[in-house]
């Protein structure tokens, strides 16, 4: 007997519909139908171990054949099969409401609508022209039913003869997916989306080679593997199948450092493993790869919403059937049991870390380069993770030893507190070119740390903010007794006259060295500091390196670097070139420095008087003014060019700048060629 319908759908054709709206999506139509007959399949033992069916379950594979000629792409199980009555009810009778409203909402969601309405099997209208069902069910007395359609909304299902319990799906492929057909393609498809469904899945025959070919033996070649990894328990496993595992699952890439087993039952279900892979300080967060599966079924490799941003630098899988896996990233974000989900894992992650810095620390310590952009990142972003960081990130110092936080704060405490009380971290991003620093500050008897990761700046902002009264400088951000001030420095002992000619010697000598500002300054270090020193102002460089991080701060970006050129003057060096440009210059400047001294008294007076009361300052006191102002500023330019033209002869002067920039990395190219030409004719 034939029975002719039409298929139950509000929406007058629900084909042109699938077809058009999930284009992009074609290829899960292979999942779909390897999904139900697993399933199938499964509902089968279920009911044998409860004794509601009778028969053998031993061989229960799903097979997947093609068969080129006559065009036909085939599922078939051995499952529970359906009635004449399944059928109706299961495939005939697509009912929903609001169809279209709802096929517009999520149009480029081809998961969202297969999902949300049971669609799994329409899903094969995709790529066939005609789709026939044969079933068998596993009820006695059970009658095979043939099913039929050819993508409209009419079916027709008749009484047929297949004698084996089960389903065969038989797609037949449409002229434009003949790509379905294609051995290879299918074999990607079961690689990707099979590969570790709970049943085995037979496609095509294993090879061997056999005179100077491969040919086919009879044995079934099995796609999958029926117990993946993760749904075992971690205390049956040893490290060689986590790394098995992973070289499976990510071929080509050097061994991950290490990996936690996740396995919860309560309050949601969750199963998975996660490896760390060596990262360095590549952070390219790549969004594929941790692969997400639902009970086996591969589902996505797209976990953004799932876990935690800077979890998507681990790999590995996560199988959960709680998450729901149908609705956009923006539901998914805000739901309940995804915000548990992504906390447990986050919870997880950060106590195997603890748990491996307690128990191996010295291995801990080694695998730390590899790691410490993950923890940074995962601090900076995620204040859960942060707070369980603190106790086992690492800082490492200058000499290559490791230090808890904690520890580390204690190690300097004593030693490191400014006469305010601030504690001062001190830090260096570049052992050789900052080297002349750190040995300054190790003569001081402080510690030095190494600070030259990608995600070190912010991270050091944060620890700054976290922890009060406490800042990190770089050790070539000033002199070191500025930069932990113990006690009031001493005041430079030189005249007036003296500080004006020694600040225009040297600042009109400093080579002009591309996108970098300098400027001259005083400072009494002993006589047995450097007498030049280089010094970049944490602040400004801090901002500078703030700008790659934070869009909005790109001007700080463009800004050329500004140093400071500071001079000793307790060195003997610099005491002698001062002395002696004073006395040269005397004669010249001494009637300048009169006169600007004579003019600057007339304009403070000018001033006093506008100061006093605006209205007492006439039209001509303010002409008078100005004439003054342009007097003092031609004096001082006078005075410049007189103590610059006397620089210019001085070797000394441009030598000693020299040897400071060329200890900062500073001196290049044609400068450093000057220098070198000036320092062999000194010899
Ligand atoms: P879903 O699997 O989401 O319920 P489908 O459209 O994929 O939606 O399938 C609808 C129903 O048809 C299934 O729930 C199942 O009862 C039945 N079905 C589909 N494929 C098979 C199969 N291979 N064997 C037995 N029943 C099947």
């Amino acid at each position: 007997m034939a029975t002719k319908g039409s298929i139950g759908v509000t929406t007058n054709n629900i084909f042109p519909v699938i077809k058009q709206f999930l284009y992009s999506d074609h290829e899960i139509f292979l999942r779909e139908l390897i999904s139900n007959a697993v399933d199938a399949t499964q509902k089968l033992k279920t009911l044998a171990s409860a004794g509601d069916f009778n028969g053998s379950t031993d061989d229960l594979k799903v097979n997947v054949t093609i068969d080129k000629q006559a065009g036909t792409l085939t599922v078939s199980d051995h499952g529970i099969g359906m009635t004449a009555d399944d059928v109706d009810k299961y495939i005939n009778q697509i009912a929903f409401s609001g169809a279209e409203e709802f096929l517009n909402k999520y149009k480029d969601s081809a998961n969202a609508i297969i999902g949300h309405f049971g669609l799994g099997f329409y899903s094969a209208f995709m790529v066939s022209k005609k789709v026939e069902i044969h079933t068998l069910s596993y009820k006695e007395g059970a009658k095979a039913v043939c099913w039929t359609c050819d993508g409209s909304p009419e079916y027709e299902m008749t009484d047929c003869d297949k004698t084996e319990r089960g389903t065969d799906i038989i797609l037949h492929i449409d002229d434009d997916e003949k790509e379905y057909l294609e051995q290879s393609r299918i074999s990607a498809l079961l690689t990707k989306y099979c590969r570790f469904m709970p049943v085995p899945i037979v496609f095509g025959k294993e090879q061997e080679w056999k005179d100077g070919k491969y040919v086919d033996t009879d044995k079934d070649k099995i796609i999958n593997d029926v117990e993946p990894l993760w749904t075992r328990k971690p205390t049956d496993l040893k490290d060689d199948d986590y790394l098995k595992f992973y070289r499976a699952i990510q071929p080509a890439q050097e061994d991950p450092l290490f990996w936690i087993h996740l396995n919860v039952d309560f309050p949601f279900t969750l199963t998975g493993i996660l490896y760390f892979p060596k990262i360095k300080n590549n952070l390219d967060i790549r969004k594929d790869r941790i692969q997400l599966y639902c009970n086996q079924v591969y589902v996505t490799d797209s976990v953004e919403g799932v876990v935690p941003e800077f979890m998507m630098l681990l790999q590995g899988v996560i199988d959960s059937p709680d998450i729901p896996l149908n609705v956009s990233r923006s539901y998914l974000q805000a739901d309940r049991n995804v915000k548990k989900i992504s906390s447990y894992i986050t919870k997880k992650v950060a106590s195997r870390l603890e748990e491996i810095a307690k128990n191996d620390a010295a291995e801990f310590e080694k695998k730390w380069d590899d790691i410490k952009i993950f923890i940074e990142y995962g601090m900076l972003s995620d204040e859960k993770f942060r707070d369980q960081a603190m106790k086992f990130a690492l800082l490492e110092n200058t000499d290559g030893k490791f230090f808890k936080l904690d520890d580390y704060k204690k190690l300097i405490e004593a030693n490191q507190t400014d006469k305010d009380g601030n504690l001062i971290y001190l830090y260096a991003t570049d052992k050789e070119a900052q080297y002349a620093h750190i040995k300054a500050a190790a003569d001081k008897g402080y510690d030095v740390l190494m600070m030259n990761g990608q995600l070190d700046v912010p991270f050091i902002g944060m620890l700054e903010q976290k922890n009060e009264k406490t800042r990190y400088v770089r050790v070539d951000s000033d002199v070191i007794d500025r930069l932990i001030v113990k006690e009031n420095n001493r005041e430079v002992e030189l005249t007036q006259v003296e500080k004006d000619v020694a600040t225009t010697l040297f600042q009109s000598q400093i080579p002009t060295i591309d996108k970098s500002n300098f400027m001259v300054m005083l400072a009494a270090m002993g006589p047995e500091a450097q007498p030049v020193i280089i010094t970049q102002s944490e602040y400004m460089r801090r901002m500078k390196e703030m700008a790659q991080f934070q869009p909005g701060m790109s001007f700080y970006g463009e800004l050329p670097d500004s140093y400071s050129l500071t001079l000793n003057t307790e060195h003997p060096l610099i005491k002698r070139v001062i002395d002696q440009a004073v006395k040269a210059t005397e004669a010249e400047i001494k009637p300048i420095n009169e006169e600007l001294a004579a003019t600057d008294n007339v304009i403070n007076a000018l001033r006093d008087i506008k100061n006093k009361n605006e209205k007492d300052f006439t039209d001509e006191n303010k002409k008078d003014l100005e004439n003054n102002e342009n007097k003092a500023r031609e004096l001082r330019d006078k005075r410049n060019a007189a103590i610059t033209a006397y620089a210019a002869s001085q070797d000394v002067v441009k030598q000693l700048i020299d040897i400071a920039l060329l200890g900062n990395g500073l001196l290049k190219g044609e400068a450093l060629n000057t220098f070198l030409n000036r320092s062999v004719s000194l010899l």
